[in-house]
């Protein structure tokens, strides 16, 4: 799904035996660099005291360092404020944060956002269970949304968000067929069908949500289906 580089083995642990059940989001504490600097650099060396995560995201892109399903050493500490969330059941995503000035990179937020909806989708994953660093162990981490508790809340608050093509109500009327709809649109649609300017399906069958009937009847009548 997303572009792989792989952690050096020496930098992660072995394959996981627990359920992924927390999403923890870090941030990197550079200023200007990318997903793939990182995962660039965490393949290469053999850290001393290993770190890792799973994902590593920026503005522009998000990259795989370890496979969801081995232990990566991103949250890990001598004592904990949680009482379950762990390395072993958790996965780590580090956000590309500070721009080179130091200002935050709103953009690798929003992908942090998009990446962690997939993941709590895939493993079935609460809301209450996407944390911080900072809520397992206490440190500064994400120093940005630790330091300001609303950046937080903001970023839990995008993750009930619907992706915009679920935005449409499941009761939203569907239309079908020119003798479902209201009399008052029934002209402006069939003239925008004849025009080709909605198209039918080989049944004859168009497909127009009841808000864009009214907007096809302004439509008409500004003249823009008479147009050749
Ligand atoms: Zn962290």
């Amino acid at each position: 799904m997303y572009p792989i580089k792989l952690c050096n083995k020496a930098n992660y642990g072995s394959k996981r035996k627990l359920d992924i059940k927390y999403i923890v989001i870090h941030y990197t504490s550079n200023n200007g660099d990318t997903a793939l600097n990182n995962v660039t650099y965490f393949a290469r060396e053999t850290l001393q005291n290993p770190a890792s995560a799973n994902y590593f995201v920026d503005e522009k892109e998000i990259w795989v360092s370890v496979p969801d399903d081995f232990i990566a050493y991103h949250c890990g500490g001598k004592t904990y404020k949680h009482k379950i969330c762990r390395n072993s059941n958790s996965l780590g995503i580090e956000i590309c944060m500070n721009d080179k000035k130091g200002n935050i990179r709103y953009d690798s937020i929003k992908n942090a956002i998009e990446l962690t909806k997939i993941l709590m989708k895939k493993y079935n994953i609460p809301i209450s269970n996407v944390l911080r660093h900072y809520d397992i162990t206490g440190k500064n981490c994400p120093a940005p949304m630790v330091e300001n508790p609303k950046l937080w809340q903001e970023f839990l608050n995008s993750l009930t968000q619907k992706p915009q093509t679920e935005e449409i109500d499941d009761d939203m009327k569907i239309y079908k067929k020119i003798d479902e709809m209201p009399d008052w649109a029934k002209a402006s649609v069939k003239k925008a069908i004849d025009k080709k300017i909605i198209s039918t399906d080989k049944n004859g069958a168009v497909t127009v949500f009841e808000p864009n009937l009214q907007s096809l009847v302004w439509m008409d009548r500004a003249g823009l289906f008479d147009k050749k």
